[in-house]
């Protein structure tokens, strides 16, 4: 098969797509690595009674933002990062127990 020379030549300064139209998707930031990413990339995080949960219903309130990745989890637990994001220092992150309900999808509801 033979390249035929009925390449469309029209224009040819449009590359990519256009930037002007900005989605305006609220960011929130990785406590764990500390990148941005739109909140449907994220897990959100909240506490209750002194432990950290995946807050699936996104109640409101204090919450944390994690990418559902190990490496970020254990970035964060290295950081204490919780504690700091929840502005409490006795706040108990169970990281095997995050990691199982992060990465695992647990599906046991
Ligand atoms: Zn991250």
């Amino acid at each position: 098969m033979e390249l035929s020379a009925d390449r469309v030549a029209g224009g040819g300064a449009s590359c990519g797509g256009p930037a002007s139209h900005v989605q305006k998707v609220p960011l929130r930031t990785c406590i764990g690595c500390g990148g941005k990413a739109a909140q449907g990339e994220l897990v959100r995080l909240r506490v209750v009674e002194g432990q950290v949960v995946v807050d699936r219903e996104r109640s409101g309130g204090r919450g944390a933002w994690l990418h559902a990745a190990e490496r970020c989890l254990e970035r964060a637990a290295k950081r204490r990062a919780f504690g700091r994001a929840f502005r409490s220092s006795g706040v108990q992150a169970d990281a095997r127990g995050l990691r199982d309900l992060l990465t695992g999808s647990a599906r046991k509801d």
